[in-house]
């Protein structure tokens, strides 16, 4: 399959800082691949492809799985459209953090699912628009009148430059994150801000869980800390100017439902009934939630490079 010689030649060198040097750390321990598995509200947390550690900046990758993009084309993940309400609270938190620019300035969400952050985009004045690998995804975001692109980005029907680009919980599904960043920085006006919130795997919490930190999963394919991301940023033409802790928001049954996934089966109780419909923020600080701008340089040397 040309996956997996795909897979032999991304062995070689390390997605972030292209260092040959890479050792694995743990083992895959996949089974059969689905699109189940690369489901969004999958809970198989410690179970990956094979983890390889780069000597140079110590990114985490995996090598083996870098063509996943047939599995997000075919995804459906109704569990994921369900939590709307919870994950348009965590759009809107994330939106807020952006610094105001113009009334009405474009703003892109790459990786935009059923169109949630794209919608609270528009409620905030932007004219917002998203791209999104699954087709279910993209339906269900179309059929909520929101402009939600299939595919991956670049795009041939997203042209022009933007204000915001945003990237949620992307940037640790794909195999060429700095090409991806280096894409955003592109499409971006010289004022412009990209924003991106990815698992820092240095935290506190990864630490202590190790292996079984609920963001090892089948669909994260490279774990930044906080050092390679910013090298990352750096080398796409990207200037952190905001570096925040972000919150997820979760109905309180769902957040008793994963918590009870660590326990024996003997220990697991049904969620007590004054949860239900609750919605409150997590925050593990596990992630990392970045505000860019586009590096002077790195858009003189666009501007240069078009007008060449
Ligand atoms: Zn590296």
């Amino acid at each position: 399959m040309a996956t997996q010689d795909a897979g032999r030649a991304g062995h070689s060198c390390c997605w972030i800082c292209g260092a040959q040097n890479l050792e694995l750390v743990k083992p895959s321990n996949i089974g059969n691949l689905t699109s189940e598995s690369f489901s969004i509200t999958d809970s198989h947390y410690g179970v990956t492809g094979a983890i390889y550690r780069c000597s140079g900046c110590q990114f985490l990758q995996c090598s083996e799985l870098s063509e996943v993009l047939p599995y997000y084309e075919n995804l459906v993940d109704s569990a994921y459209d369900a939590g709307r309400p919870e994950r348009s609270i965590q759009a809107r938190r994330i939106l807020e953090l952006v610094p105001k620019l113009q009334p009405g300035g474009r703003l892109l969400d790459i990786g935009a699912g059923s169109g949630f952050l794209v919608e609270q985009a528009i409620q905030m004045g932007y004219e917002a628009e998203g791209i999104e690998p699954s087709s279910w995804l993209q339906k269900t975001a179309e059929q909520r009148g929101l402009r939600v692109h299939l595919g991956t980005f670049p795009h041939r029907a997203v042209t022009g430059l933007f204000d915001i680009i945003t990237l949620i919980d992307v940037v640790e599904h794909v195999s060429q994150p700095l090409q991806l960043l280096r894409r955003i920085a592109e499409a971006l006006h010289p004022d412009g801000m990209a924003v991106l919130v990815t698992p820092d795997v240095s935290s506190f919490a990864a630490r202590v869980m190790g292996w079984k930190w609920w963001h090892f999963r089948v669909a994260h394919i490279g774990y930044f800390n906080q050092g390679n991301l910013f090298l990352a940023l750096d080398k796409a033409g990207l200037l952190p100017i905001l570096v925040r802790r972000p919150a997820w928001y979760f109905r309180a049954e769902y957040v008793w439902d994963r918590t009870h996934r660590y326990l024996p089966r003997i220990l697991r109780m049904a969620p007590p009934h004054f949860l239900a419909g609750r919605v409150m923020p997590v925050n593990l600080r596990d992630s990392w939630l970045v505000i860019c701008r586009v590096k002077a340089n790195a858009h003189e040397r666009r501007t240069a490079g078009s007008a060449a």
